[in-house]
């Protein structure tokens, strides 16, 4: 008999199952008895939802079904009825079980309901068996899908950026070096400093902590790339929001002004939101039911309202007029916090905003400058609860004024001569964005702390699993 996962036997219509006989395999949440008939939920992952398998007690020989206890794992062959209980239509009738594996009930930690998400945290090989991690790694799957499937059917090209690079091009000096050199026993030059020629690729290596760089390359000549790709910053904040190893997406257009750009990426967040909402209801449901009561509606309302766009100075002007007891002083040229995000998105236009035009100064030396030569065609998507959760700009194109940037932000060339090149070549017009994929989980979950949104979190002295 060929296995059915839960999920198909739960989606089908039960007139076209009841009757029939199945082979269902998973994890027991439960089991209950009752005089002669015990109950477990059935768990294969396929789902949120446990199906309910009977079992009576004189088929199953006494010592064995003790065995099966929470946790365990078990394979059962049976009837499919519909079921006198309200909350499912139909539950199986057990004729066979195989035990593949017990799960002690004096060591599973998994045995009731209710545990911390902390707790979760030193459990993570376990936690994804909860109900809780089973929806969030459900979800994570359908955005990386619909992530692939939106770019996609606009005509982008999946453009893989190298992971070992040489250049810090965010010039954040967070990165993670990657070396083959005998730690205990490093080659020095003549003065004194390591000789790096003698490492694995005859220079200082480290991952990357994002590949848009080269993603202008593949877009100067694909039109319209994107990457989606581990990245790795060894910022050693521990806050909810930053993780030192976290998935970026990172879409580059050729022949996109910054307007362009605002919208692909409006279009983007919006189509990634309604996705979920129709592909992983049930999930988010019982997310929204047990940890954000405000979820669905938020999602619901982001996805029905336009954006709010508008420039830095504005912004500024609206903070300074706020009356609010910010932490951080505001000023034109300051870098915003998270606070001040917070409150133009949340308290003041009641959704998300783009915010464009920033001083040049706090932003990054390939972002295009504007003709008052102070500010920089960026453009920071703030949504509710996350704050930024893109960053994006159009890209300088004019050769001259990179030079320029580069020199002034005292960019090394030796990392950056071959991007310099493309603007000596067949430049062009084009603009792009990084959305953090762990930030937008904790946008579309509600979950508070980013190492609750990615199976095996990377944070300072965490790395148990
Ligand atoms: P922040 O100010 O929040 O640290 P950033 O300005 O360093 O962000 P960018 O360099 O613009 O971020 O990176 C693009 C996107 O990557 C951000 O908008 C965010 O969604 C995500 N991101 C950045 N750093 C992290 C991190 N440490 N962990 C998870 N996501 C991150
Ligand atoms: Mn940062």
């Amino acid at each position: 008999m060929q296995r059915i996962k839960i999920k198909e036997l739960l989606k089908a219509d039960p007139n076209n199952v009841i009757g029939n006989d199945y082979l269902v395999k998973g994890w027991v949440r439960t089991r209950r008895e009752s005089k002669n008939i015990s109950f477990i939920a059935l768990n294969d992952g396929s789902t949120i939802n446990h199906l309910q398998i009977v079992v009576d007690h004189d088929k199953f020989n006494e010592d064995f079904l003790k065995k099966i206890t929470t946790g365990s794992a078990i394979g059962v062959k049976g009837q499919i009825v519909a079921s006198p209980a309200p909350k499912q239509p139909i539950e199986l009738h057990s004729n066979e079980i195989e035990l593949y594996g017990e799960a002690p009930a004096d060591e599973y930690p998994l045995q009731k309901k209710g545990h911390s998400l902390e707790f979760l945290r030193e459990i993570a090989h376990l936690r994804p068996r909860t109900n809780t991690f089973g929806a969030i790694f459900r979800i994570r799957h359908h955005l990386a899908y619909s992530i692939h499937k939106f770019f996609n059917d606009k005509g982008f090209y999946y453009f893989h950026t190298p992971i070992i690079t040489t250049s810090d091009c965010e010039g954040a000096g967070e990165m993670f070096r990657v070396t083959t050199l005998d730690l205990y026993n490093l080659p020095l030059t003549d003065h004194g400093k390591i000789d790096f020629s003698e490492d694995f690729f005859g220079k200082e290596t480290a991952l990357t902590v994002s590949g848009q760089l080269e993603g202008e390359l593949g877009a100067l000549a694909l039109g319209e790339i994107y990457t989606f790709g581990p990245t790795f910053r060894a910022e050693n904040s521990n806050t909810t929001r930053h993780l030192a190893e976290f998935w970026m997406i990172e879409p580059e257009m050729a022949f996109y002004d910054i307007i362009d750009n605002m919208n692909l990426a409006e279009e983007f967040i919006k189509y990634l939101i309604k996705y979920l909402l129709e592909n992983c209801y049930e999930d988010l449901e019982f997310l929204n039911n047990m940890y954000d009561k405000e979820l669905l509606d938020r999602l619901n309302h982001v996805l029905d309202t336009p954006f709010e766009r508008l420039t830095y100075t504005d912004a500024i002007e609206i903070l300074k007029n706020s009356n609010q007891n910010f932490e951080f002083p505001i000023y034109w040229g300051v870098d915003l916090q998270s606070e001040h995000e917070r409150y133009l998105v949340e308290k003041y236009f009641k959704k998300p905003v783009i915010l464009t035009d920033y001083p040049k100064e706090i932003k990054a030396f390939y972002m295009k400058l504007n003709d008052d030569d102070k500010t920089v065609k960026a453009m920071d998507v703030l949504v509710p609860r996350v704050g930024e959760i893109i960053g994006g700009s159009q890209r300088e194109d004019n050769y001259d004024k990179l030079l320029k940037r580069i020199q002034e932000n005292h960019v090394p060339m030796k990392d950056v001569w071959w991007y310099l090149e493309t603007r000596k070549f067949g430049s062009a017009p084009h603009s792009g964005f990084g959305l953090g994929f762990e930030r937008f989980m904790l946008f579309v979950t509600g979950m508070g702390n980013i190492r609750d949104v990615i199976p095996f979190p990377r944070t300072p002295k965490n790395i148990e699993f």
